[in-house]
């Protein structure tokens, strides 16, 4: 098994995924701002900054991808 940088570490829920091994490294967090219907929160934004998706708020997806599209990192993938 290799352990480099680039190493992903996906986090699933219902039907979001998110790399947070790419959220480490963030900067903007557009991923909360851009989602209009609050689905995202990034914890230890001072920290490690990491992306979630808020647990009962999954449901309120429209599947725009607006998200994965303002997350420069591409940390994001909706099935
Ligand atoms: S999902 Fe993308 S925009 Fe959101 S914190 Fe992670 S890397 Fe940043
Ligand atoms: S696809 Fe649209 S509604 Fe769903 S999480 Fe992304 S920005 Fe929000």
């Amino acid at each position: 098994m290799s352990d480099t940088p680039e190493k992903t570490n996906i986090v699933n829920y219902k039907f979001h995924n998110i790399d947070t091994n790419k959220c480490k490294i963030c900067e903007g967090f557009f991923c909360e701002d851009a989602c209009f219907r609050g689905i995202y929160k990034v914890i230890n934004k001072e920290s490690e900054p990491k992306s979630t998706v808020v647990e009962d708020r999954e449901d309120h997806c429209v599947k725009c991808h607006i998200c994965t599209t303002a997350c420069k990192l591409r940390a994001l993938t909706i099935d």
